[in-house]
């Protein structure tokens, strides 16, 4: 994001207020923190808007999980770790089903993520996402969890290695936009195909940002993608943030009382 300073130097200085600030100077300061959008500034040359546009973008794309009010937004942020900014789009809380769960352990859970809502300093904390590990390779018991588990009315995840597996719980259920979870260096071909035919964000899972070389982002990739550097997949709770996490543990979890998978 550029500073303040380097963003002035392209405003068109006219000091005129039609922003809602007094000078240019003080809007580009409001435009450094995010506070308000260049459009407010009907004067800035199309020139101008091109640079500071290009300078301004954040690195980390927005990834919409879900559709509707419930919808999660991760990423668009400046800033990878939440130390040097605050993030926009706080880490989400998710619990993961397996799609081996009896029938009393999955309504269980889902009664559970469905009543879980507790304060924490000012704020209420519920469970934004479900989701659905292939624990049984089967891909019809696999969508049928992940159609159960879709009645909770959250954004999903898709947690498995196959594609087919998850085309046919996307196109079975009809599950909007879930994240898949998640391409390695194995499948990362047929992963990404996958999700760009079902138009859903696909998760990486690498031991760290520099394993793959997609960077920048070669056209047939999909246009979001979470990295997630760590993944237990029987540890006993996984968490996702929209940001890389670079292996390193989020910096608010869950407490005790919101769940376990
Ligand atoms: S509207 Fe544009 S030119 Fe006028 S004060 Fe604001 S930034 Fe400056």
């Amino acid at each position: 994001m550029a500073t303040a300073i380097e963003i002035f130097k392209h405003l068109p200085k006219k000091n005129c207020g039609k922003c809602n600030f007094p000078t240019c100077l003080a809007f580009a300061m409001q435009l450094a923190n995010q506070k308000v959008k260049l459009s407010d500034c009907p004067l800035v040359s199309e020139e101008a808007k091109a640079k500071l546009e290009a300078s301004s973008a954040p690195p980390i794309r927005l990834v919409t999980i879900g559709d509707g009010p419930k919808k999660v937004e991760l990423g668009d942020e400046t800033e990878l770790y939440r130390h040097e900014k605050k993030f926009f789009h706080p880490t989400r809380y998710c619990i993961v089903i397996s799609d081996q769960a009896d029938d009393e352990e999955a309504g269980s859970k889902l009664r559970r993520i469905s009543e879980l809502s507790f304060e924490r300093v000012g704020q209420t904390l519920a469970m934004d996402m479900v989701a659905v590990r292939d624990d049984s390779g089967d891909d019809t018991k696999f969508a049928a969890m992940v159609s159960r588990a879709s009645a909770a009315g959250l954004p999903m995840v898709l947690m498995s290695d196959r594609p087919e597996a998850l085309r046919k719980a996307v196109k079975e259920t009809g599950v909007k936009r879930p994240l898949l979870y998640a391409a390695n260096e194995a499948n990362i071909d047929a992963m990404a195909a996958a999700a760009k035919e079902l138009q859903c964000p696909l998760a990486l899972r690498a031991g760290d940002l520099n394993a793959w070389p997609i960077w920048p982002r070669p056209p047939e990739r999909p246009a979001s993608t979470i990295w997630c550097s760590t993944w237990r997949p029987r540890g006993p709770r996984t968490w996702w943030r929209g940001t890389p996490s670079c292996g390193r543990t989020p910096s608010r979890r869950p407490s005790a009382a919101s769940g376990t998978r």
